[in-house]
């Protein structure tokens, strides 16, 4: 099987010239029967790397997936294109997934998606018994890993049902998180042999980043101003809870804004309904929890905002991800107050024990969600570029991606970082922190006494009792338990807020440690000493609300790089794109197929651009493959040529 092969499949049912980076090494891989990591970011094409080699190898390749709500959707764009592909979890009936198996071990099907809970159905194991199975497939790896943010006890279960199959397919797994203990963990669980590692480079130039700390009443502010001047465009609102999608909601509905909403307590029909709608683009915005989102191949999503802070930087940088995969430029506004981190402390402890895990375990999962949202509170305070904070996290070398002198990237989960004054300029230019949207304010004076609060205090009392004796304030708690005889007592006048903010910063550069549980409380850290040297200074970003009318443009690009329109189309090729939408919209409805998977955004483009007058040079355009030329071609030569 040679890789020359792998280029004309990639042509014939993706339509595809050429593979992106990681994609070559990682078919080659298994084209030659080698196990395989493949870590790329979000919308880098990872499905690409098994589709490909899964349609070219004998027998059926078998894709284990998560996204049991979308293995439809995919399977449905696969046989679109061409491919024999098919699916087996829990919506299908046992007798259906009995169909399914006996056609697949016939060899009708070369790549069959699978949930991982339907894996020790004896079915299943008979027919990997029987059948030719030349490659095992794992998406979303990382939910095998206790270190992640969404780990699913059914994961482990892959790794024992590999290990007990007596003829061991090729084993390629596939993650968007980065992060060495994951990294490991995948290899170790899943039993990977000595696989090949790729990892692709985790930038997205085409995201613009903005952190902005707001009140609740600030956030909806800015969520109903961002919508309604981007009406146009296609986005995702996240929200930490039920509660808050519902609020956030109902705020854009009175403002006579079409938006949907998303979230695990609404009736199936209802959250199926509004997952259509937006992929389908009959509703623009989307507010949801992070329910939704995971596999959503929707590559002119032009915005998303998280109106709460998400819990780790792998959970923000994949949601935020969701934005711009057709690579044009998009916006990624991240909005927090201290609720948020809150919020995020309460889910953690609420974390409750789970069958396949023992107490320790439990624990042991809670002690790296807590460590996953120090990382994350890290990047809402940092004073560094965004991108370069995200991509040192990931354990790149943020500085030569970006371009920047050494020194300039932002140490990922140390925000102690920030209190590094001085230093060089930072530009990313294509993020809040780099464009100046952001002042650094010294906070040294006020790290210091919150460490002399702290000390008085012995470590007994929570974030809000330090703001409160520190600022004078006259509540029960101060009265009962005689705060007001500190030596710290009133001795700050500035906003709890900011009081709050600097309390997570130092437990961020590990001065002070918020312990755990219900109730956590403020203690020093193993760095408390260091705030007393006098080489020690502290900043913060100064409070600055991200502009809800900014124009998202490429990394580097300058003002000259602004799109006209928000396709990056002149107008008669814009005018000829909106006609290929609408027919795109009637062709899907037509196949009953979701818009996307008829041609994505970027191929409208190309066809807008490049006008194909016939079916030769229609199969030049990137996107277009042999079936959909037959199946869709004519109407659409059709309507650019008339
Ligand atoms: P991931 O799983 O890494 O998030 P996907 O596999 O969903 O990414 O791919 C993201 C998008 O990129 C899809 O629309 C896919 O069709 C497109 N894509 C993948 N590989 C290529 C390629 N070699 N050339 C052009 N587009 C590609």
């Amino acid at each position: 099987m040679e890789l020359s092969d792998a280029a004309t499949v990639l042509r014939q049912y993706f339509g595809y010239d050429a593979f992106r980076p990681g994609q070559e090494p990682l078919v080659k891989a298994i084209l030659e029967g080698r196990d395989c990591l493949g870590v790329m970011p979000t919308g880098a094409g990872k499905s690409l790397c098994y589709q490909v080699p899964g349609i070219m190898l004998p027998g059926c390749a078998v894709v284990v997936s998560p996204l049991v709500s979308l293995m439809g959707d995919q399977v449905r764009a696969l046989v679109d294109a061409g491919v024999r592909a098919d699916f087996i979890n829990s919506s299908l009936t046992p007798s259906q997934q009995g169909q399914v198996l006996y056609r697949a071990s016939r060899g009708e099907c070369d790549l069959l998606y699978i949930a991982p809970e339907r894996l020790f159905d004896p079915r299943i194991l008979d027919f990997f018994e029987h059948a030719q199975v030349p490659l095992i497939a794992v998406d979303e790896a990382h939910c095998v890993s206790q270190w992640g943010q969404d780990f699913r006890p059914a994961y482990l279960a892959v790794g024992e049902f590999i290990a007990q199959l007596k003829r061991r397919p090729v084993l390629a797994a596939f993650t968007a998180t980065a992060t060495e203990q994951v990294r490991d963990d995948i290899v170790r669980l899943l039993g990977l042999r000595d696989p090949e590692v790729v990892v692709t480079g985790f930038d997205r130039p085409n995201l613009h980043f903005a952190v902005s700390q707001a009140t609740q009443k600030k956030k909806a502010q800015f969520v109903l101003d961002y919508v309604r001047k981007h009406k146009s465009q296609s986005g995702i609102v996240y929200c930490s809870t039920r509660k808050e999608v519902e609020r956030v909601h109902q705020i854009l509905l009175d403002a006579d804004l079409r938006a949907g909403r998303y979230h695990a307590g609404l009736p199936m029909a209802e959250r199926s309904q509004a997952q259509a709608d937006f992929v389908n683009d009959e509703l623009a915005v989307l507010v949801a929890t992070n329910a939704f989102g995971m596999g959503i191949d929707k590559s002119n999503v032009r915005y998303v905002i998280h109106h709460n802070m998400p819990g780790s930087i792998e959970a923000y940088y994949q949601e935020a991800g969701r934005a711009g995969r057709d690579g044009e430029p998009s916006e990624c506004v991240l909005l927090w107050n201290d609720k948020d981190i809150g919020t995020c402390r309460f889910f953690i402890e609420q974390e409750t024990e789970n069958e396949r895990l023992s107490a320790e375990g439990t624990e042991l999962v809670r002690a790296s969600r807590r460590r996953l949202l120090g990382a994350m509170i890290g990047y809402c305070l940092t004073t560094e570029c965004l991108r370069a904070h995200i991509l040192s996290y990931f354990g790149e070398d943020a500085g030569s991606v970006l371009g920047l002198a050494a020194g300039d990237a932002g140490n990922a989960g140390n925000a102690g970082d920030a209190g590094d004054a001085g230093g060089q300029p930072r530009s990313c230019d294509n993020c809040s922190n780099c464009e100046g949207d952001v002042d650094a304010v010294d906070v040294t004076q006020e790290a210091r006494a919150v460490m002399r609060c702290v000390q008085e205090l012995r470590g007994r009392y929570g974030k809000g009792v330090v703001v409160d004796v520190l600022r004078g304030a006259k509540n029960d708690n101060i009265r009962r338990f005689e705060l007001d005889k500190c030596a710290t007592y009133n001795t700050l006048d500035v906003p709890a807020s900011l009081l709050k903010e600097v309390i997570e910063l130092l437990a961020c550069g590990d001065y002070l440690l918020i312990t755990e549980g219900r109730f956590p409380l403020v203690g020093f850290g193993p760095r408390f000493r260091e705030v007393a040297s006098p080489d020690f200074s502290l900043r913060m970003r100064a409070h600055v609300v991200a502009r809800p009318d900014r124009t998202p443009k490429f990394a580097g690009m300058g003002s000259k790089g602004k799109l006209k329109g928000a396709i990056g189309l002149d107008e008669m090729d814009a005018e000829l794109f909106e006609r290929l939408r609408d027919l795109r919209k009637s062709l899907a409805a037509e196949a009953g197929v979701p818009p996307y998977v008829v041609f994505s955004d970027a191929t409208l483009r190309s066809l807008a651009q490049r006008r194909p007058k016939n079916a030769g040079q229609m199969l030049e355009v990137s996107g277009v493959g042999q079936k959909k030329l037959e199946r869709y071609g004519k109407d659409f030569l059709a309507e650019i040529n008339c």
